[in-house]
């Protein structure tokens, strides 16, 4: 089932929880929303699942209009932090419940419920109140009673917040799998980059209740948008500077540091035109010696050094400019802090990016 938000908008009084939404949910995705507290992802589930009004636009289940179709009416499963199980029914009462209420034939009920404990390797523990089972078993079996239905859209929000770090590992691979397995229409909810670039097939961030962009997760971390992107997702450096124009194949870009040379831009920018330069730690090179490429190496001074066996992590300034450098298998350099060092950016790995747009909507 493709999902498609159109111009929707959602008001509280004059607060603007989600402005102008455009978005399409490919039929079979693993859709996430990402972005800070605050910026609208649950409003958008909400008016997805039809819990929440929506104040302008439309919403398309294949092309019909849901916008005013009841919740009950849409097909969606849903799955909260919180579980919301019943404490007192079993496993097993708590995934028959919902297809009781669609008075589904005994054979169908039956049916279901096995697949799905089989899907969500629950079948052992089918006979216990959610009590006797661990946070990771229980958010199983909310999942279990959202696929029962056999949904035409599953929603997923914050699922595995309550979830401890290596339960959540788990949770992340059993979703994935059972994503796999359903081929369900699935739209994820978190403000975990993580859960979101691991897992996701597509991923949409939010700010201040305007989708800013929308890729799959390679692409959003090789090429955003704009610094809040760059920097929401994975970590980067951003350097403020001034447009000057092209040289060949290069724009440049006139910094604290120096003019530096990027292969890379999005946006059109006139000479003169505030700009940032984005580079990601694992981009930034040490340059030792003198060599034939003095191309963006620019003088500074090692404030800190991390050493952690297999990397280390390097933190450069001059002036106000703080540069990170993720170095992996790293030479003996014999830098310590307070040395000056050399450091390159490579013209590839250097994007140029437009200010971040006003984002006045929201909060
Ligand atoms: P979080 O990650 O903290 O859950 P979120 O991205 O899911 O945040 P929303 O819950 O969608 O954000 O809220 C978006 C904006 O709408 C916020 O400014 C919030 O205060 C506001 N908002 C949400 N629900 C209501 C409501 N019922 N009445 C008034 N304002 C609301």
């Amino acid at each position: 089932m493709e999902v498609v938000f159109k111009n929707v908008t959602k008001r509280y009084g004059k607060t603007v929880a989600v402005g102008n939404l455009n978005l399409t949910v490919k039929s079979g995705a693993l859709h996430f929303l990402l972005g800070p507290s605050g910026c609208g992802k649950t409003t958008t589930l909400r008016m997805l699942a039809g819990l929440e009004s929506v104040t302008e636009g439309q919403i398309l289940f294949d092309g019909k209009d849901v916008t005013r179709l009841p919740a009950a009416d849409r097909g969606i499963g849903m799955v909260f932090q919180n579980y919301a199980l019943w404490p007192h029914m079993t496993v097993l009462k708590n995934i028959e419940y919902g297809l009781k209420l669609r008075k589904l034939p005994k054979s169908e009920i039956e049916s279901r419920i096995k697949e799905v404990l089989h899907i969500t390797q629950l079948t052992r523990f089918v006979d216990r109140l959610p009590g006797q089972l661990s946070g990771g078993q229980q958010q199983r079996v909310a999942l279990a009673r959202a696929l029962a239905i056999r949904p035409n859209v599953l929603l997923l929000d914050e699922p595995l917040s309550n979830l401890d770090a290596k339960l959540r590992h788990e949770m992340r691979d059993n979703i994935s799998r059972i994503h796999k397995k359903t081929g369900i229409t699935t739209v994820y909810v978190t403000h975990d980059q993580k859960e979101a670039l691991s897992m996701g097939s597509d991923i949409s961030i939010m700010h201040s209740g305007i989708l800013v962009q929308t890729a799959p997760p390679r692409e959003l971390y090789k090429n955003p948008e704009s610094p809040f992107v760059a920097g929401f997702i994975g970590e980067t450096n951003i350097i403020h500077g001034t447009y000057k124009g092209k040289d060949g194949n290069d724009h440049l870009v006139d910094t604290a540091l120096g003019v530096i040379r990027s292969e890379r831009k999005f946006g059109d920018f006139k000479a003169g035109s505030g700009v940032f330069i984005s580079i990601r730690p694992e981009s930034v090179e040490l340059a030792l010696k003198q060599s034939p490429n003095e191309t963006n190496c620019f003088e500074m001074t090692l404030s800190h050094l991390t050493y952690l066996g297999d990397s280390e992590q390097l933190q450069f300034t001059k002036g106000d400019t703080v540069i990170k450098a993720n170095l992996f298998n790293a030479l003996d350099h014999g830098l310590s802090d307070g040395d000056g060092a050399r450091v390159r950016f490579p013209k590839d790995a250097t994007l140029v990016l437009p200010p971040d747009m006003q984002l006045g909507a929201g909060t």
